[in-house]
């Protein structure tokens, strides 16, 4: 059952961050994330902020030096099926439709993708571990199986938001708005490994709010793509998953972005996969050494060594699909 909380549909950006620096408050998007930590008590929120009134919140447009702008209250369908996705970044449209059910992708906003809470099974269970400032991991020595591979120190849990992957590839930032006015940080900054906070998963204060996104427009012969692995085909959180961003020059990769998606809290770049490529052709071995130097320094837990093989495999077989054909 959801606890009592007070809850307020204010029409404004201001009265919004205003109402959220109350102690406790939680901002409401599409709720479905939010409604079932509240009703399971992962946390509680004496005051439930719903951003739903504020219309500056909605819509993909371009700006006028042709970025993309996704408003936080967009929903994931809108993202993965918008033509402006679609047609400049093919790994924004293809991880927003990789995630969960259509019911929660017409619900759900990238917003509330991007800011969800981890999966840990102990976390959204009645375990007081340390993310919730309790004194234990209980995935430490307990079932990890879906858990992390690079950067956990106390906490072993993955970051969940297919969309978060696909946009660190593009190279996006997302816009806050606070008390204090509006900042833009890159996507790859906004979210927080356990070594830098215990407690939470990404840069927001309390009182901010996640307003908008903006992609950078494709350099020219950019290509983008996402990959995912699943348990069920049918909907799941991602096993491993991938997005890869890079332009091809005079047959030579250039700018590669290569980021590994529930590998860690974060989404995580693979600096030395992106060494191995930059200024190289996208040949058989080429793609070998890259899928090795990506899973480099990656450290298993008792249960999920399998992740370490699966990540090298989907990122040869998504390197294998971008390299460009031979001319007849
Ligand atoms: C069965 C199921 C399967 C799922 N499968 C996947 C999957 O495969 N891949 C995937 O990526 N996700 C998956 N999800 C997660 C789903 O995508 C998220 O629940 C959804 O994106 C959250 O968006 P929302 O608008 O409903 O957010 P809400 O539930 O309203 O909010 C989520 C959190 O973000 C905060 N928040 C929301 N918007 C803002 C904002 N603009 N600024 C600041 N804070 C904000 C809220 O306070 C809350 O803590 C699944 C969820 C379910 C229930
Ligand atoms: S992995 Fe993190 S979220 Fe899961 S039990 Fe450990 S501390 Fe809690």
């Amino acid at each position: 059952m959801l606890p009592n909380f007070s809850y307020i549909r204010p029409a404004s950006l201001s009265e919004a961050v205003e109402q959220l620096s109350a102690l406790g408050a939680r901002a409401h998007a599409g709720g479905t994330d939010l409604v079932g930590c509240l009703r399971d008590r992962v946390f509680d929120a004496p005051l439930v902020v719903s951003l739903t009134r504020v219309a500056d919140l909605r819509g993909i447009s371009t700006t006028s030096d042709r970025s993309l702008r996704i408003g936080a209250l967009t929903t994931i369908a809108e993202v993965a099926t918008h033509p402006l996705v679609r047609q400049a970044h093919v790994a924004l449209a293809d991880a927003a439709a990789s995630v969960a059910t259509p019911q929660i992708r017409n619900q759900g906003t990238i917003g509330g993708n991007l800011c969800q809470r981890p999966r840990c099974w102990y976390f959204r269970g009645d375990f007081h571990c340390l993310r919730k400032g309790g004194d234990t991991c209980y995935a430490m020595g307990g079932e990890n199986q879906q858990h992390a591979i690079f950067g956990a120190s106390a906490c072993l849990a993955v970051h969940p938001s297919d969309t978060a992957t696909a946009l660190v590839a593009l190279g996006a930032r997302v816009t806050i708005a606070g008390r204090r006015g509006a900042r833009s940080v890159p996507v790859e900054s906004f979210f927080l490994l356990p070594e830098e906070d215990m407690t939470k998963e990404n840069v927001l204060q309390p009182g901010e709010i996640l307003t908008e996104i903006v992609v950078p427009p494709p350099p020219s012969g950019f290509v983008s793509i996402y990959r995912k692995v699943r348990t069920r085909g049918a909907f799941d959180f991602a096993l491993a998953s991938l997005a890869v961003g890079l332009s091809f020059r005079q047959g030579r990769v250039e700018a590669p972005r290569v980021v590994l998606g529930a590998a860690a809290l974060k989404p995580w770049r693979a600096a030395a996969a992106e060494t191995v490529l930059a200024g190289a052709r996208l040949d058989a071995k080429t793609i070998a050494a890259a899928s090795n130097a990506a899973v480099k320094g990656a450290t298993a837990l008792e249960e999920n060594a399998y992740k370490i093989p699966m990540f090298r495999g989907l990122i040869q077989e998504t390197l294998e699909h971008l390299r460009p054909t031979p001319p007849q």
